[in-house]
């Protein structure tokens, strides 16, 4: 078995949870959110299981930056080409909930409002 045993990411890349996939290739899984918070809200992952941005190192540059360049696509696919935003939870101060590194891709059609209330 490969990736983290009790990763819900992990079981997610080998099809033991179910997920709405959108894409995915060698590298990266995108599948929607099952609580979205907007219209469109894509969670995209590598397969690789890396814990959190605050973990990233630079071997890894690659990979973010290929999945950074996956954004546009993945928002025009859902419906989102008029923008998005892309939020990536790190650690307790970024309250992520799921420790394996993922990239939020949120999208309207309305604006989505101000990043975090003042
Ligand atoms: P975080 O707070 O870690 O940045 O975000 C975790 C996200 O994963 C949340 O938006 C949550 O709704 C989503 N999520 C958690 N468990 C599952 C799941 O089993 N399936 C899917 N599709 N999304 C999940
Ligand atoms: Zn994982």
């Amino acid at each position: 078995m490969s990736g983290q045993d009790d990763c819900i990411f992990c079981k997610i890349i080998r099809g033991e949870i179910p997920a709405k996939k959108v894409f995915e290739d060698d590298d990266v899984l995108a599948f929607l959110d099952i609580k979205p918070i907007a219209p469109v809200h894509v969670l995209l992952i590598p397969k690789r299981h890396i814990a959190s941005l605050a973990q990233v190192n630079e071997t890894d540059a690659p990979l973010l930056g290929k999945m950074l360049t996956l954004v546009p696509m993945l928002a025009a696919a859902q419906g989102a080409d008029d923008g998005f935003r892309v939020i990536v939870n790190a650690g307790r101060v970024g309250q992520q909930e799921v420790p394996h590194l993922h990239i939020h891709i949120i999208g309207g059609p309305h604006p989505l409002g101000p990043m975090l209330a003042r």
